[in-house]
């Protein structure tokens, strides 16, 4: 299944970006020229509207991975409820 991408602001760093929705629309993937690629759930995003420093470090983490078969992902943990962001294997989806 192929979903539409759109032209946005990047929520970790605010340029321009595109993103486009995955996992059932419950996540997005984001393509940045600064960040590069990363996936955030929805979750995430509603809890790091006002964490400057998180998007910061994440944007950096991000842009960071270089291996094209990963990709920086933030969602929250299911155990403690924190906002994690990991370097996962890329899905087929986000490719
Ligand atoms: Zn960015």
């Amino acid at each position: 299944m192929v979903t539409q991408t759109y032209h946005t602001t990047c929520f970790l760093c605010g340029g321009a970006a595109q993103e486009r929705e995955t996992d059932h629309a419950n996540r997005r993937l984001y393509r940045c020229p600064k960040c590069g690629d990363y996936e955030i759930s929805r979750k995430a995003m509603g809890r790091l509207t006002d964490s400057p420093a998180f998007k910061a470090r994440a944007s950096e983490a991000a842009a960071a991975v270089k291996d094209p078969d990963k990709i920086y992902e933030i969602t929250i943990d299911n155990k403690s409820g924190d906002v994690l962001g990991t370097v996962v294997v890329r899905r087929q989806e986000l490719r």
